[in-house]
């Protein structure tokens, strides 16, 4: 099977689902350089998501790491509080530019599911989410959120009722309604297309802070560093870097509690290659191939598999992948709010959580990207008592 990015990637699907992903392939290979398309995307990101975002110097946070220049990209200042965005938006467009009217999407904490009901109600499309029962719970004012938007939120009852069951139940409903369905994916992975598709659609992230950091410093950066759950916002950033190998990129993935299949989802320290939702990419799995529990304080990282471009930068040595705990990245989390008057979400805690474990030299010049903001979070954290 063709791969795309070495040996990661592929279109591990049932039959019913080639018909839908060759269409997709088809259109999305002319959208990608279609003007009008990238105009319209362009004038939706500008005028209503709130593009470009900002890039904010963090001199204070910056003295806890050895008094290097800090640069924070603000996908938390977005339309919706985070980068997820900017991928609803763009699938929603090739949604409509391939003549569908109804948009399915699954979700874990919600995030996802917001954007894109958010999405659909922009540009008066019918919205469908599939979400885990528990998940439902867990994240009531997500679900609340979404059906004030005009979505219909479908409760999974399958399995451990979270967001792998919610793949599972969008790509069943996918299979008998791509005649006027387009299937909104949530993050870089899944069969090909959806890699490219969400990372191409994420990459304006990594442009904006490659001419921001420019016209600031006069310089590229030292490192980068974005945390990556599915890896869609770490692979946005990246794009704009990844030919100057002389920048440092670093993905962050959930430590959670410890080092133990079922404590953390840290897919490269603690997983190994295998298929899950239709790619070839680096999983958490046992010892026969049964998908593993995961665990993260944030549910933005809590997910089994990473993207296939991250295992093949994996591999390559081109990108490093490292690891941060719970404790580290609510120190973060802290930390950012206290010095800065920012309050990330708690998934970038986990970048910001690893550049607290480094030190850096005072001519370092360091981007990390600050994927969404920490108002979502506060409802956990305060019914965990972890925060008042
Ligand atoms: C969903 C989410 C993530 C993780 O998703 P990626 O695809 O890895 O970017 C990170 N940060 C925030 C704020 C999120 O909502």
């Amino acid at each position: 099977m063709t791969k795309q990015y070495g040996k990661f990637g592929g279109m591990y699907i049932p039959e019913i689902l080639i018909a839908p992903i060759e269409e997709l392939s088809q259109k999305w290979k002319s959208l990608k350089s279609d003007e009008d398309f990238l105009l319209q995307l362009h004038q939706e990101l500008e005028s209503y998501a709130g593009r470009p975002t900002p890039l904010t110097e963090v001199p204070s946070f910056a003295k806890y790491i050895g008094g290097p220049r800090v640069f924070l990209k603000r996908e938390d200042l977005l339309h919706t509080g985070a980068h997820k965005i900017n991928n609803a938006i763009g699938q929603c467009l090739s949604g409509k530019a391939l003549g569908k009217t109804r948009i399915i999407a699954e979700t874990g904490a919600g995030q996802h599911g917001v954007a894109t009901a958010t999405a659909c109600a922009r540009l008066g499309l019918q919205c469908v989410v599939y979400m885990g029962a528990k998940d439902i719970e867990r994240q009531a004012p997500n679900v609340t959120k979404m059906r004030l938007l005009g979505a219909e939120v479908i409760a999974v009852n399958q399995g451990r009722k979270t967001l792998k069951e919610a793949v599972n139940e969008a790509l069943r409903d996918w299979s008998s309604s791509y005649e006027d369905t387009h299937y909104c994916l949530g993050s870089a992975l899944g069969p090909y297309p959806y890699p490219d598709i969400v990372a191409t659609l994420q990459s304006v992230i990594g442009k904006e802070a490659r001419q921001q950091v420019l016209h600031v410093t006069g310089q590229l950066p030292t490192h980068v560093i974005a945390c990556v759950g599915g890896g869609s916002n770490a692979i946005g950033i990246f794009s704009g870097f990844i030919d100057d190998e002389a920048v440092s990129l670093v993905g962050v993935e959930a430590g959670g509690t410890g080092k133990n299949l079922g404590e953390n989802a840290s897919r490269f320290a603690t997983g190994s290659p295998g298929v899950l939702h239709g790619c070839y990419t680096y999983l958490l799995q046992d010892s026969c191939g049964m998908i593993a529990e995961t665990h993260s304080i944030s549910a933005g990282l809590d997910y089994p598999a990473v993207g296939p471009q991250h295992a093949h930068l994996y591999e390559l040595g081109r990108a490093t992948y490292s690891s941060v705990d719970d404790n580290q990245a609510l120190e973060a989390f802290r930390i950012l709010s206290v010095e800065e008057g920012i309050i990330p979400a708690l998934e970038s805690s986990h970048a910001l959580g690893y550049a607290l474990q480094q030190s850096y030299a005072a001519d370092d010049t360091i981007i990390i990207n600050l994927s969404g903001r920490g108002d979502k979070d506060l409802p956990q954290l305060m019914s965990e008592g972890v925060i008042r």
